[in-house]
């Protein structure tokens, strides 16, 4: 795991006196951040220098934050970057659009630069329970999954799954919340050679939902994307 000193941090904000504050903060706390001022140049900068969490402003010219936030997700490589998106108390619908394309919190503007340190902290560290947890088991609400016996029980009843269901299940119950796009999900249950096509997901999903008809309202399509388990069973 990274220490705090190491951690890249990218912000995306157009407006240089803001960038500057938060740039400023952030190396007091000890992170490494960088600016980007346009949504071209901070999927440039994502691509060449990898950054551990991404602050990223909804308002930008051209390319607007939400393009950039679908866009992060689009690509495997980048589909799990956090993101904290800035936002203005009057973007309230565009800010429920960019959680549900997968942004991870936001803070509304105008903001204390502490609150926004405080939240980046409390994201890496909820991001580093997940990671760190070496889970034998995963649940959901009343949605259990034995990972080393291989097994899935709603309400203590097994429900038999095959080996691509139980593993795209899996995937879901490992990123609650997350929009997980058809080629992420190809590639982590299938794997990169697989010569399917990413209706093969769609088709899965349906039979999860067959076996498991209380998923057919948790597991919900992300227009475009993918898909995205509810954070809340
Ligand atoms: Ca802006």
């Amino acid at each position: 795991m990274a220490s705090q000193s190491t951690k890249k941090i990218l912000i995306v904000e157009d407006e240089p006196e803001i960038a500057q504050l938060v740039k400023h903060y952030l190396e007091k706390e000890g992170f490494r951040p960088s600016i980007a001022h346009t949504g071209v140049e901070a999927l440039k900068l994502i691509a060449s220098e990898h950054p551990d969490l991404v602050i990223l402003d909804l308002m930008l010219p051209e390319m607007d934050g939400l393009e950039v936030c679908k866009s992060i997700r689009q690509k495997p490589e980048t589909a799990l970057l956090p993101i904290l998106m800035l936002t203005a108390k009057n973007e309230e619908s565009d800010t429920i659009v960019g959680l549900e394309l997968g942004a991870d919190d936001y803070v509304t503007k105008p903001f204390s630069p502490r609150t926004l340190v405080a939240r980046v902290k409390a994201l890496f560290r909820r991001l580093e329970r997940t990671n760190e947890q070496k889970v034998t088991s995963l649940t959901y609400g009343l949605l259990h999954m034995d990972l080393i016996r291989h097994e899935v029980t709603v309400k203590g009843k097994e429900v038999p799954l095959t080996a691509k269901e139980f593993g795209l299940l899996e995937h879901f119950l490992r990123h609650p919340g997350r929009v997980l796009t058809r080629d992420m999900l190809l590639n982590a249950v299938w794997g990169y050679d697989y010569y399917g096509t990413t209706r093969t997901v769609d088709v899965h999903v349906r039979r999860l939902k067959v076996k498991m008809p209380f998923l057919d309202e948790s597991i919900v399509s992300v227009k475009s994307l993918g898909y995205k388990l509810s954070d809340q069973p």
